[in-house]
């Protein structure tokens, strides 16, 4: 795999930071995976938008222009074959000169890494009709008050991740104060009596570009859609329940705590929802 670090493409072997890199001290820095089909970026301004923003809510000084970026994103692609991956790319205060938790001043040059890893194109929403869905359990939400910014202090999400495989799951669905917030990386969607609902945006999740794209299709489609606060309750009560993210798209969860969720199968409205959502994805990319 060929890298980018700070200005340079090269193999991932020869790829060095320096441990005074307050990325590696206090994960002062944030991410975005972009995810690319047939060599196509998919929704990449959305994503560069919100890696502005969390740089802005950190102020770190952002290194590139948009086009810059972009231009980045698909050189290091091309460099590892192009085809079905995705980006990930990270951006961090830098490396001080000493271990000091304000912020460097004058400010240093942030540290810039990117990478590309493999994705499978065919997720649950290409086959809407076979897709078997996915186990889930739910969790309390023990992270910070400022889960929107896309930071790459992930602990939490990682503990959460592993307790969600250590009982043969794939996801966390986690809860807030008796609310719905999101999943350990995805966000979330609960469906009942055919009324499709998810969390508003806030302090307390991602403003995840998926999440943005369903709500979109929902709209596009007319389907019964609304952006509210969702109780627990509702949550282990729902007809439906989806997750999604830039890498899984929109998934259905079958079973949550081990309890099967409506029928313990993909729902209707979920079916109506991915065939709309694999549609449009192909209709970008050119599938
Ligand atoms: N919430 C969290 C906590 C995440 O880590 C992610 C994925 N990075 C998402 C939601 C989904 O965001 P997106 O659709 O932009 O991938």
């Amino acid at each position: 795999t060929e890298v980018y670090l700070n200005g340079t493409f090269m193999e991932s072997e020869r790829a060095r930071i320096s441990p005074l890199d307050r990325g590696f001290l206090f994960a002062d820095g944030v991410y975005e995976v972009i995810p690319a089909f047939n060599g196509v970026l998919f929704r990449i301004d959305e994503h560069l938008a919100r890696l502005e923003r969390s740089l802005g809510e950190l102020q770190i000084h952002n290194p590139h222009s948009r086009e810059t970026w972009q231009m980045l994103c698909q050189k290091l692609l091309l460099r590892n074959g192009g085809g079905n991956a995705s980006v990930y790319l990270q951006v961090t205060r830098g490396t001080a000169a000493t271990r000091d938790h304000a912020f460097p001043m004058p400010p240093i040059p942030p540290t810039i890494f990117m990478t590309t890893a493999a994705l499978n194109a065919e997720t649950a929403v290409t086959q809407p009709d076979s897709a078997s869905g996915a186990a889930a359990i739910s969790a309390d939400d023990p992270r910070w008050a400022r889960c929107d910014i896309k930071s790459v202090s992930l602990l939490p999400n990682a503990m959460l991740r592993q307790q969600a495989v250590a009982s043969g799951a794939v996801e966390a669905i986690l809860t807030r104060d008796g609310f719905l917030t999101e999943g350990s990386s995805t966000n979330v969607f609960v469906v009942k009596d055919g009324l499709i609902a998810t969390p508003p945006l806030s302090n307390r999740i991602l403003g995840g570009i998926t999440r943005d794209l369903v709500i979109e299709l929902c709209r596009k489609n007319r389907m019964p859609f609304e952006e509210r606060a969702v109780s627990e309750a509702e949550l282990l009560d729902a007809d439906e329940i989806w997750i999604s993210s830039s890498t899984k798209d929109v998934m259905p969860i079958v079973s949550l705590n081990q309890k099967p969720v409506g029928h313990g199968r993909p729902g209707e409205v979920w079916k109506a929802l991915a065939r709309r959502y694999v549609e449009f994805k192909r209709n970008i990319c050119c599938e």
